[in-house]
């Protein structure tokens, strides 16, 4: 049988006009930092895009400062209704400069171009343009006070976000603290700094107020010194549970407060009755996607014991299409992985995987020799003790198990110090809701997964954290009148 392949389509980065160097974005301005600059590289080519500025101590020091006098002078007093039209403009913004960040994302991260144009980027605008709407009716969000006495904000909020959707965690992020009246201080991750910066950019077209964001590039150090930081009203934090702990350690006893989204280790749950190739694109989707690295991934696939070698057998089938490889052409659908430690990481899991006695099966892709890459990965005869069975690997790794009953798919789903997300594959409705009952997990997807939008609550019971972001319940964490929080 002849087979076709697809062209090149790479996109252009003409577009991106990355500097050589970065500084600083404190109290509306670029700055230098004192700390010892470093590098953020493309991970598809370990080519260096850019040297980026460290904030050290007294730098943060500096854009609390910054975000503390915005806030006393301008962004409290400034009314929800302007509030809102900053947000707006943002909003826009972020639509018309679509494809430079995008591009710029793609480059900086690693992820498929057409992920970081069809998902993050527009998400990043959705959640701008929906908080927007929320700034002037805090009064009607059943968090205290009233429409003409609305909740007030916290003050100063310390926010501390991951490599994984650097644009998309800055707009879970600042978008909900501007709308109810807060000021930011934000910290990117090291190797993903660029589209925050460029953010910055957008904030000084968009006229935004001085110091109402500022943004501090740097690596741990700095996002511990600005957790440490005593002129922090509320540190809002996405990354791992490890460092989720620290925090929580570190802001104990303090007047600090802290709302934490962490790791996960999500079950897909597909039973016997469901349509199966529908299933087959949902954990694709679930653990492929952005190449494993997300918290929600649906990285334990529950199969029903009757169906498993069926849709194992599907699965690999559709695997051996996936295109893995340059992350700027509009064909790959799974790009370069973020670092050479999380790399390491995934290498380091995946043979405990096989040297606990699970079976590891990848299809044949070629994977360039330089840059970080990983193959789709799938496990099977996975036990539930097994580490990939237990232990998030951040990665396109799949860990394959079997259940006979509801109730031992509901134990096994449940069997992880985690609680983030779920899905569940079945044709009949009330064994999904029966199912989605039963499980603790924070999202519960049904016949579908990876779903997100700015309405919705995102966040983990148990070791994925507390707090809520997007929807009405994110507002509850910006303002000081919680209720029910
Ligand atoms: P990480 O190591 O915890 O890093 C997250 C952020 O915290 C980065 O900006 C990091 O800086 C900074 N940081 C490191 N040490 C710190 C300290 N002692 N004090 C303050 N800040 C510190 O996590 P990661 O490996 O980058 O990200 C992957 C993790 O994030 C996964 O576990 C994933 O599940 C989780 N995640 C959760 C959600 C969610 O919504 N629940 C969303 C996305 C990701 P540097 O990286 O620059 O060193
Ligand atoms: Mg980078």
């Amino acid at each position: 049988m002849p087979r076709f392949d697809y062209a090149p389509a790479p996109e252009s980065r003409a577009i991106v006009d990355i500097r050589p160097s970065y500084g600083l974005f404190v109290g509306g301005a670029f700055v230098e930092g004192h700390g010892t600059p470093f590098k953020t590289v493309n991970p598809a080519t370990e080519e260096v895009l850019a040297e980026v500025a460290e904030a050290d101590a007294a730098d943060v020091d500096r854009a609390v400062k910054a975000a503390r006098t915005a806030y006393t002078r301008v962004w409290s007093r400034t009314s929800g209704r302007d509030r809102g039209k900053w947000l707006f403009r943002i909003a826009r913004i972020l639509q018309e400069r679509s494809r430079e960040f995008a591009v710029l994302e793609t480059l900086d991260n690693g992820k498929p171009i057409k992920e970081s144009r069809d998902v993050d980027v527009p998400l990043a605008a959705a959640h701008f343009f929906y908080h927007a709407g929320w700034a002037d009716k805090l009064g009607y969000a059943g968090l205290g006070g009233s429409p003409a006495d609305p909740p007030r904000p916290l003050g100063v909020v310390g926010q501390i976000i991951p490599w994984n959707f650097p644009l998309l965690m800055l707009a879970w992020k600042i978008a909900p603290a501007l709308a109810c009246g807060n000021t930011v201080v934000l910290k990117p991750a090291e190797t993903t700094p660029l589209t925050a910066l460029l953010f910055a950019e957008v904030c000084e077209q968009a006229g935004l107020p001085p110091g109402v964001v500022n943004i501090v590039t740097g690596a741990g150090p700095t996002g511990q010194a600005l957790v440490e930081h005593p002129g922090v009203d509320k540190i809002a934090f996405t990354g791992s549970t490890e460092v989720g702990k620290l925090i929580a350690r570190a802001v104990a006893g303090t007047r600090t407060r802290l709302t934490l989204e962490l790791g996960g280790k999500a079950a897909n749950i597909v039973y016997a009755d469901a349509a199966l190739d529908q299933a087959v694109e949902g954990i694709v989707d679930g653990i492929f996607f952005n190449q494993g690295h997300v918290c929600c991934a649906g990285s334990r696939l529950l199969v029903q014991e009757s169906i498993h070698d069926d849709l194992v057998r599907r699965l690999q089938r559709r695997l051996a299409t996936l295109r893995v490889g340059d992350p700027m052409d509009k064909n790959t659908d799974l790009g370069a992985i973020n670092s050479a430690a999380q790399l390491e990481k995934i290498r380091e899991l995946a043979d405990a995987g096989e040297a606990e006695g699970a079976n590891r099966w990848s299809p044949a892709c070629e994977l360039s020799s330089r840059g970080y890459w990983f193959p789709p990965t799938v496990f099977t005869g996975v036990a539930q003790s097994h580490r990939i069975a237990q232990e998030e690997v951040f990665g396109p790794v799949l860990s394959v198990l079997t259940f006979r009953t509801p109730a031992e798919a509901v134990a096994k789903a449940n069997n992880t110090p985690y609680g983030l997300s779920a899905g569940i594959w079945s044709e009949k409705g009330s064994r999904v809701l029966w199912t989605a009952d039963r499980l603790r997990a924070g999202v519960v997807w049904a016949n579908t997964f990876n779903r997100f939008d700015p309405t919705s609550p995102f966040g983990g019971y148990k070791e994925s954290g507390y707090g809520r972001e997007g929807g009405r319940h994110g507002l509850a964490a910006y303002v000081a009148s919680e209720v029910g929080a």
